[in-house]
């Protein structure tokens, strides 16, 4: 599998220092869709953080399950989604914009965040994801 680069459309991917980028090509075209500094409107995205990806989670989570089928991303240009969600736009409406934009993709399942709460485009309540969006695919 391939490793999640570490710029996708001129926007810094940067990693936990334990992340596995080893991932499901899926993963990586969904992100190569959404992922741009144009994402909205008024804000520009330059960088985005990612907390896991083929890695550290204990099953059934499709982080392992489906051999990186999944990445977490808990900072938007350096701010921590924990501290500056909703409470910062330029967060928000980017942390919103990749979840919406996540949903058009051809293999996305899960879509969790603050955002939305989503599996195969319905309704998922789940506990959690406040602090980071966790995108996987098929
Ligand atoms: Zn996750």
């Amino acid at each position: 599998m391939p490793n999640i680069p570490s710029n996708i459309n001129g926007v810094t991917v940067e990693f936990s220092p334990h992340v596995n980028k080893d991932v499901d090509l899926n993963i990586i075209n969904a992100l190569r869709v959404i992922i741009k500094p144009t994402i909205v409107s008024g804000h520009n995205l330059n960088k985005i953080y990612i907390s896991s990806a083929n890695d550290q989670h204990k099953l059934p989570s499709r982080h392992v399950q489906g051999k990186g089928k999944a990445v977490d991303i808990s900072r938007i240009n350096g701010y921590k989604m924990s501290l500056f969600y909703p409470s910062n736009p330029l967060v928000k409406s980017i942390v919103d914009a990749i979840q919406i934009n996540f949903e058009n993709t051809p293999f996305r399942r899960e879509n969790f965040g603050p955002h939305l709460k989503k599996k195969l485009g319905n309704n998922h309540p789940i506990n959690g994801h406040g602090d980071h969006i966790h995108l996987s695919v098929n």
